[in-house]
Order: structure tokens, then C-alpha cells, then sequence
């Protein structure tokens, strides 16, 4: 007798979901990492209650084919890398084509795209995993991405959902996390009808600052930029007087992708030694630069930690040109600052 079967596709996509798609602010997360993989300019973000009835982002990059819209959402079905080596060398913020079959398969999603090449545009709604529309149709080039009701048909998971605000609140920081990661684009977050983040897109990084903390926050950062034959960094971290009660104003870019790391956070602390005051925290935004190759970014499906091959190195640059950009200002670790 045998009781051993492999599960079927929409099965299988909903356990993955667990694992990628783990409150609404995943579901942006995922979206416009694609927007941006796919080079769009502008990506236009909005969400009703907290993203728990509707999650809309839509681009203007190169768009899904009509012969690929269906694969785009199987499991494992990616444009991004094609071989095990791709996987030492990953230039795209998405690569593990999960992403798209998860959302669906705990939602209610639509898909417009019309692709570059041939402008052609077609609409695709699909329900729990399960195609329920169609057709083709007239869309401007790029992707329109709306989830609704996610979460249901997976009521154990709808159970788990905070509030609103706390929704709410982990999506515009992922937001602006991106904003902040990607200059270049024209972002805009909007949550029922009102504007939260409105990014130019004109590649001025101090520009996306004032826009998420405020002009007097951008007024506070010092310029930071540093290289070695690994590493290039370039950033903003605040004067010492411009302190926070936690680290959640470090915003750490790795080859376009905003990350967590204890590595990067303590290099950054590390430089400003004696100059914060007890559990006090900088604002900073590094953006750090590097071959694919030295950087493992498969270490979680969230994406969120990564492995640097040369780490100490790199603490070694991220410290010394901050304490360089502190001096320059003559802020010296042991200096009385005045406050
Ligand atoms: P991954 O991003 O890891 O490749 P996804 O499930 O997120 O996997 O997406 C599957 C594929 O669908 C992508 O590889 C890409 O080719 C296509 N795709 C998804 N979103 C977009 C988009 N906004 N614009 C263009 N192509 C997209
Ligand atoms: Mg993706």
C-alpha cells in the first residue's frame, strides 16, 4: 500500500506561503522588489486598512509577457537566474520564484502587464491558487499588482494579523526603507487615498531623507563615502546631536537591497564610540557596494540577513570612513559636544 504522495501545486504553494508571505507588509515587500528588479522609474504603492483588504503597486518596468504571465506565478519559476552559479552571483533583488505563487495562493490577486517588447497586455485574477479570469486586454507598459483579502483562506494566519496601524505601520517602513535604498525611483505610499511617501526620483539620496524623516533631519546628516578594492560605501549618517532611543533609524543597503546586520550596526556604532550618549542610536543610511560574489543572500526566504565573505574588511572601511566624516566636522570620540 502506499500513503506516500508529493502534495499538489496549490497545496504546496500555500505551506510555502507561510514561510514568504507573513503579514501584508511581505506581500509589498515582494511586489515592488519585483517593480524595482524589473526597472521601473516609478512605483506606485496603495493599500486600504493596513493592506488587510487591498494591496495595489503598480510599475512602469519591462512588464510579463502574455506566454509568461501563467509561469510567472507556478512555484519556483523565476526570470532571475537560470543555473546554480547564477546563485553566486545574484544581481536582482528577487531569485527564488516564490514569491508570486505564495501571494496567490493566499489571496485574491489580479495581474495587468503589458511587456516592453511587445506592448501587448493581459489581465489574470486568481483566487486562492486557483485561475478565475483571463483575458486579453490595453494596459501601459508595466505591472499592476492588486491583492485582496489576503489571508482568506488561511484563517489561522487572518487570526494573527495586528491591527491596523500596526499593519500599517510595517508597511511605510518598509517603504521607506526602499525609498530611501533606491533614489532613482519615483515612489509614492498611499493608504486609504492619503499620500504617506512621495519620492522625485531624481537619484538625490538627501532628497529621499527629508522626505521620509523631515528637512531638519536631512540637514543634520553628514556625507559619507568610502571604497577599497571590495567595498565602495556611500551614505549619510547623523551629527551626534541627532540621536534616536533605537537602531530602527539605520537603514543598511547591500547592492540595492535593504538588510538587517548586527555586522554593519556595530561597525556604525563602533565609530561613533564616545560621542552618543548611553543607548542612544545615529540615524544612518549606508549603501554599500559590492561584487555578487562576495555576498550570500540566500540565508532566509525574507531576504532580510545576508553573509558577507569579507566581513571584517568591510566593518574595517564602514569605520573608518564614518569616524572620517564625524572628524571632518570636528566631532572626535571623547569630545565633550555640548550636550
Ligand atoms: P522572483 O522575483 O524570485 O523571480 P517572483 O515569484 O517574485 O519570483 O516573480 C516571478 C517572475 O515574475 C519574476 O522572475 C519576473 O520575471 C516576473 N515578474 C514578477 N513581477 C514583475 C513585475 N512587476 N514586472 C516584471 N516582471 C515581473
Ligand atoms: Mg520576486
Amino acid at each position: 500500500m502506499t500513503r506516500i504522495r508529493v502534495m499538489d501545486e496549490q497545496l504546496a504553494n500555500q505551506i510555502a506561503a507561510g514561510e514568504v508571505v507573513e503579514r501584508p507588509a511581505s506581500v509589498v515587500k515582494e511586489l515592488v522588489e519585483n517593480a524595482v528588479d524589473a526597472g521601473s522609474t516609478t512605483i506606485d504603492v496603495s493599500i486600504e486598512e493596513g493592506g488587510l483588504t487591498l494591496m495595489k503597486v503598480t510599475d512602469n518596468g519591462g512588464g510579463i509577457s502574455r506566454e509568461d504571465m501563467e509561469t510567472a506565478f507556478l512555484r519556483h519559476a523565476t526570470s532571475k537566474i537560470a543555473t546554480s552559479s547564477d546563485l553566486f552571483r545574484i544581481a536582482s533583488l528577487g531569485f527564488r520564484g516564490e514569491a508570486l505563487s505564495s501571494i496567490a495562493a493566499v489571496s485574491r490577486l489580479e495581474c495587468v502587464s503589458a511587456d516592453s517588447d511587445t506592448g501587448l497586455a493581459r489581465r489574470l485574477r486568481i483566487e486562492g491558487g486557483v485561475i478565475t479570469a483571463d483575458e486579453p486586454v490595453n494596459a501601459p507598459i508595466g505591472t499592476s499588482m492588486s491583492v485582496s483579502d489576503l489571508f482568506y483562506n488561511t484563517p489561522a494566519r487572518l487570526k494573527y494579523m495586528k491591527s491596523i496601524p500596526t499593519e500599517l505601520g510595517h508597511i511605510s517602513d518598509y517603504m521607506n526603507r526602499i525609498a530611501l535604498a533606491h533614489p532613482g525611483i519615483a515612489i509614492t505610499l498611499e493608504h486609504n487615498g492619503n499620500v504617506l511617501l512621495r519620492t522625485t526620483g531624481t537619484g538625490d539620496r538627501l532628497q529621499v531623507i527629508a522626505a521620509v524623516y523631515g528637512r531638519n533631519t536631512a540637514k543634520a546628516m553628514l556625507k559619507t563615502e568610502a571604497s577599497d578594492s571590495d567595498y565602495t560605501l556611500t551614505g549619510y549618517v547623523s551629527k551626534p546631536e541627532l540621536t534616536r532611543a533605537n537602531r530602527n533609524g539605520i537603514t543598511a543597503i547591500v547592492n540595492g537591497r535593504y538588510i538587517r546586520s548586527h555586522s554593519i550596526n556595530g561597525a556604525l556604532l563602533q565609530a561613533y564610540h564616545t560621542l552618543l550618549p548611553i543607548n542612544r542610536y545615529p540615524l544612518a543610511v549606508l549603501e554599500i557596494g559590492m561584487h555578487p560574489s562576495l555576498l550570500d543572500v540566500n540565508v532566509h526566504p525574507s531576504k532580510m540577513e545576508v553573509r558577507f565573505s569579507k566581513e571584517v574588511e568591510l566593518r574595517a572601511l564602514l569605520e573608518k570612513a564614518v569616524k572620517e566624516a564625524l572628524h571632518a566636522q570636528r566631532y572626535t570620540p571623547g569630545m565633550d559636544t555640548g550636550r
